[in-house]
């Protein structure tokens, strides 16, 4: 019944994104995207292909990257793909051989991939789940950035962009540790542009509120569940992951040669600061 409510009322707000790419901001980029075989990496890797990038898609799972690949392809659309755990030196490695022999360089790394392996607070969880947590999202995406420059310092407009989360800003109780990890990513993004800044690498980061993937599905799958995280969203519906994708393709983009250092919240109006 509340949620009937909410979704009608949330229709006044727009709710309909869908709409056509007509512009080709990314054409003769390349960008590597991980863990783009589905949910929000997958649709960051769309929308950077449909403004004509050439975009490599990687995840752990060789039967998902095929699937990924073939579904873009048959839209036309450039890309290739490769298995990828981002936490695998070898696959790393691997990443950017393969983007390099198929697409001839880098413009774009968007670190996306993160783990959530327990739901908790903080002081709940074990050492070994911290270090997971923080391997995966933090570490990881440290090492994608360190492995990438020697391809991005040969681009004309290279560009970074790590994926974090609203509960960087506002932790969330279900979500501890990797609440922690996010945070972390903010401080990752902020040292790191000001260190590429001579080298005319711009390093942003988009910090999502609820979208509906099955990352997120602890948050929204029950009602009581849904309700709260409704309440505290001033647009009174989940994002969905083509709306991250669009803000990818502006960062990467020329649009924002001027930004760095900097995090876009897409959280439909969650608290995230002042
Ligand atoms: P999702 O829909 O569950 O997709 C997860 C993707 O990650 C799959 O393609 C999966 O494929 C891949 N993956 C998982 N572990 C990986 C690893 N170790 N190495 C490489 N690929 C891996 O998740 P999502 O909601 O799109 O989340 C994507 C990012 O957005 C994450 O950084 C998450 O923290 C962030 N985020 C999400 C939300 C939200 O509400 N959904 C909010 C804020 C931030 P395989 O199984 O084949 O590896």
């Amino acid at each position: 019944m509340l949620r009937t409510a909410i979704n009608q009322s949330a229709r006044n707000f727009g709710t309909n994104v869908t709409c056509s790419i007509k512009c080709n901001r990314l054409e003769g980029k390349v960008a590597i995207v991980t863990a783009s075989t589905e949910g929000i990496g997958f649709s960051i890797a769309k929308r950077l292909a449909q403004e004509g990038a050439k975009v490599m898609i990687s995840s752990r799972k060789e039967s998902n990257v095929k699937k990924a690949v073939e579904e873009l392809q048959t839209e036309g659309l450039q890309v290739a793909g490769t298995v990828c755990h981002v936490g695998k030196t070898e696959d790393r490695k691997n990443l950017f051989e393969k983007t390099k022999a198929n697409f001839g360089g880098l413009d774009i790394l968007i670190s996306n991939a993160a783990v959530n392996p327990v739901v908790g607070s903080v002081l709940d969880s074990t050492e070994e789940v911290w270090d997971k947590i923080f391997d995966i999202n933090v570490k990881s995406t440290f090492l994608l950035m360190k492995e990438s420059l020697t391809l991005l310092k040969c681009s004309k407009s290279p560009s970074i962009i790590i994926v974090s989360s609203i509960a960087a800003y506002v932790p969330l109780n279900l979500l501890g540790i990797y609440s922690v990890s996010k945070t972390a990513l903010l401080g990752l993004t902020k040292a790191t542009a000001e260190e590429l800044a001579f080298d005319g690498i711009r390093v942003n980061c988009i910090a999502p509120g609820i979208i509906k993937t099955k990352f997120s599905e602890p948050l929204y799958k029950s009602e009581d569940n849904y309700n709260v995280a409704i309440s505290r969203i001033n647009m009174k519906r989940l994002g969905t992951s083509d709306e991250i994708g669009s803000v990818a393709a502006f960062l990467a983009s020329s649009d924002a040669s001027y930004i760095t250092g900097e995090t876009i919240v897409v959280s439909g109006g969650m608290q995230s600061r002042l």
